[in-house]
Formats: C-alpha cells, structure tokens, sequence
C-alpha cells in the first residue's frame, strides 16, 4: 500500500511538473559570503525575493539589477537537506526506469563539490541520492527487485579515468566510449562495483576522491579542471510480470566554468582550460539542439555529451545546479554562470514518457 502510494504521488508531481517545465529543471544556489570575502571588504550582490522561492537579482556594477527566474532557487543559509528535498523526486525516478543526469556547474569555489559529495557532517546529493535509493528500493521490495550498482570516473583533457581502480603504480588506463549492440553509448571496460548499503557506498566514494586526488600533482588545482561523474546503475525486476528495466542515473560535478585570461596562462593551463569551454559549451549546445529538435544532436563534440548521450534528451530527465557566489568580486563569472544557466532553462525536450 505504501508503495502504491508513494507511486502515485510521484507520478502526480512529475505529471504536474512536466506539464509545466518538460524534463529540464535548473536549481540556482548560492553559497555564503566566505571569510576571505569578508576580509576583502567584499559585500553580496545577490538578492532573494522573499516571496517568490525561486527568483533572484543581481546587482550589476553600475548599480542596475539582473533579475533571473529558475526552478528552484536555494540561499546561502539552506542547507544540504534542503536542496536534497527538492532534489530527491528526480533522483529516484532511476527506480521507474528513467535515465537521469544532475549537474553541478559554476566558478570554481561556488560550492559544486558541497552540493554533490558534500563533507562527511554534512552530507550532500551523492550520498542521499545512494541512501533513498535503498530505503526506496525496500519499500517497493514485494513487487519490484533492485539491483544496484556503482562507478566514479573522471575526464581530465578529454581522457576518461576510472576512478574505482587504483591507477597510483601504473599509467592511468584510457577508457573509450563505444556503442554497445543495442545501440547505447558505454564506456568500455569501466569497473561496476555492485552496493548493498549506505556504508559500502561511503567507503567506495572515500576511495574513488581519494584516487582523483592522488592523479594530479595539485590536488585542489587539477580537481577543478576535471569533471567528476558518478554513474548509478539501476537494474529492476518485476515480480509480478518479470519485466525488466535498466536505468542510469549520472551525477556530476562538472570542472570549473571560470574564464581565464588569455594573456595569464599558457602551456598547459591553456590546455586545460580549451579542453574545459569546450566540454561546457558542448553541453549547451546538446541541451539547446535537443530544445529546437533539430535532427542532429551534436553529442560528439566533446567527450562528456558523448558518454551521456542515452541519458539527455528524450525521456531523460536533467537536473543542473547553477552554483553561485554572492560576492562582489565574483560579479562577472556570477552573470555568465546565470546567464548559461537561463539559456539551458529555457529549453524543453518534451514531454517525458517512462521507460519500457
Ligand atoms: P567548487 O567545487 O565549486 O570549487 P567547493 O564545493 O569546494 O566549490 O566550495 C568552496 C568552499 O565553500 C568550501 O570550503 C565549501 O565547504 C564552502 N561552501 C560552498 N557552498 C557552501 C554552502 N552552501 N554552505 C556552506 N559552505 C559552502
């Protein structure tokens, strides 16, 4: 019973949302003024409207205001549960059978990691989304079995690294994606670790951040050049009429969007960064043609849209946090952050069917 009606609401919510929004959501959030901008005598330049939930200002340096509209909107004092609330609905539709995919994007130290892993007291999407999924799974246990499964990768100059293997002692093994013969897009040969519960999943996370940092001769520095996807394979049975569904839900923390001056970097930061606007730009412009329904849905350009390919677009639903940073220094990467976060809102895909 309780599953029939935890069904049902969903499908209400998604029903009512869909009609309203299609399948792509965006979610602003804005961390807090940080103790070094405070120090910098930085003030915030991002305004809530106390009654609508989900729209903002931006103060703009000639003193004229930006006004941006999302989904959802989540201030600087909301906390990890709250923005997991919210999250939660899109997260375990996995378990009905859809392909999901949930970015984090944003400057460099607007909070994309603490949204998606978060800190081991305060939690974030990755591991709830883990958590519901089971307590979920359990509660529909007598007409649906679930089986489900990890992987951790990471793209760093267009190179896919898996991140569950330790690739400490010997060059890190390239991984490709191929078509499977059903026609999906697979990365080829990337380690599945099957979970049981909430405390297998915590270790294999530890171990898979702690290769990514390992990698790179500057941890902080390459970890916000690269992007940093956790795959959740969820494989359903049901028991009544044996059907059987294979979903993937994908969660990224996706490499910081900040431009860099052309004049500061060169050699290999250069690299890294055309490697970066590339991927980002070639994820707008997958989320916009799919908008337009034009035929072709360039998924080749980079290889983030061309992993994800089965998992945007169509039936699929998509979730990006827009990550922010109130502070006055950070006006300009502020408007272009919004400014692509809008330019992604204002696409529908259509309305969203389930899975067979
Ligand atoms: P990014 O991944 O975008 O580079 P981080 O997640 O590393 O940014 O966040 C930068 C710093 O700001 C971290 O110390 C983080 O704990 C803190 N922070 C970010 N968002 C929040 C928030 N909503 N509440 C409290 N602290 C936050």
């Amino acid at each position: 019973k309780q599953y029939l009606e935890e069904s049902s609401e969903r499908k209400r919510l998604y029903n009512e949302n869909i009609e309203l929004k299609g399948n792509i959501r965006v979610f602003c959030r804005c961390r807090p003024l940080s103790q070094a901008d405070l120090a910098n005598g930085c003030a915030s330049v991002v305004e809530f409207d106390g009654s609508h939930e989900n729209e903002l200002q931006l103060l703009s340096t000639d003193s004229s205001k930006k006004h941006f509209k999302f989904d959802h909107v989540f201030k600087p004092e909301d906390g990890q549960e709250t923005v997991f609330a919210q999250t939660k609905p899109i997260v375990t539709s996995v378990l009905d059978g859809y392909n999901v995919c949930i970015f984090a994007y944003g400057q460099t130290g607007t909070g994309k990691t603490f949204t998606m892993e978060g800190t081991p007291e305060n939690r974030g999407v990755n591991y709830r989304t883990l958590e519901e999924l089971f307590r979920s799974s359990e509660s529909r246990s007598r007409l649906m079995k679930f089986e489900l499964s990890v992987s951790m990768l990471e793209v760093y100059n267009e190179k896919i690294r898996d991140l569950l293997i330790d690739n400490s002692s010997h060059p890190p093994k390239k991984l490709e994606v191929k078509q499977s013969a059903e026609g999906t897009q697979e990365v080829l040969g990337l380690v599945e670790a099957q979970v049981f519960n909430t405390d297998e999943v915590w270790d294999l996370l530890k171990s898979g951040y702690c290769v990514r940092s390992v990698g790179s001769t500057a941890a902080n520095e390459q970890s916000s050049r690269s992007h940093c996807l956790l795959r959740v394979t969820v494989k359903g049975e049901n028991l009544i009429n044996g059907q059987r569904t294979r979903s993937h839900l994908w969660l990224v923390d996706l490499a910081g969007s900040e431009r860099v001056g052309k004049v500061e970097v060169e050699g290999e930061r250069l690299k890294e960064s055309q490697f970066i606007n590339k991927s980002l730009s070639a994820l707008g412009d997958v989320i916009s043609a799919l908008a337009s329904k034009t035929s072709h849905i360039p998924y080749r350009n980079s290889k983030l849209t061309h992993m994800l390919q089965n998992s945007l677009g169509g039936d699929c639903k998509t979730l990006m946090f827009v990550q922010i940073s109130p502070s006055s220094a950070d006006q300009g990467e502020t408007v272009c952050s919004l400014n692509f976060a809008s330019r992604v809102r204002g696409i529908e895909s259509g309305p969203a069917r389930k899975q067979a």
